[in-house]
């Protein structure tokens, strides 16, 4: 692959930022999902996928200045996703609702689980 496409495909952890200024932003909020609070400061996996949010969506016209930008997981990302917000506050209770829905749903499909795998063992 050559590098000018290999450098386009690692872009940077947002559309249309410089890594630079993404550092800015992650330095700022001490590489924490600012939604979820996950450690990307200790955990490289974390760090991983730790991508810019825009409070007020790009796609909506949010501006790219730090007051606008968030460190943000690669799942609060996608849960919140391109909705309009008022405040800061009220897309984080949606995404830690969301969260909480999902956990849920995990926690169910998890003990599922683990009764097959168990059924099974005793066969
Ligand atoms: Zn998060």
């Amino acid at each position: 692959m050559p590098f000018d496409k290999l450098q386009k495909f690692f872009a940077g952890p947002a559309p249309h930022l410089s890594r630079e200024d993404a550092m800015k932003v992650f330095k700022r909020d001490q590489f924490q999902c600012q939604y979820c609070g996950l450690d990307g400061l200790h955990q490289f996996s974390n760090w991983m996928i730790l991508t810019i949010d825009h409070i007020h969506p790009h796609a909506h016209g949010g501006a790219r200045k730090m007051e606008n930008l968030v460190t943000c997981c690669q799942p609060c990302n996608v849960i919140k996703g391109k909705r309009l917000f008022k405040s800061f506050e009220d897309a984080k209770a949606f995404v830690l609702k969301r969260r909480n829905e999902w956990e849920h749903l995990y926690v169910q499909q998890a003990k599922v689980a683990e009764r097959t795998a168990a059924s099974h063992h005793k066969a």
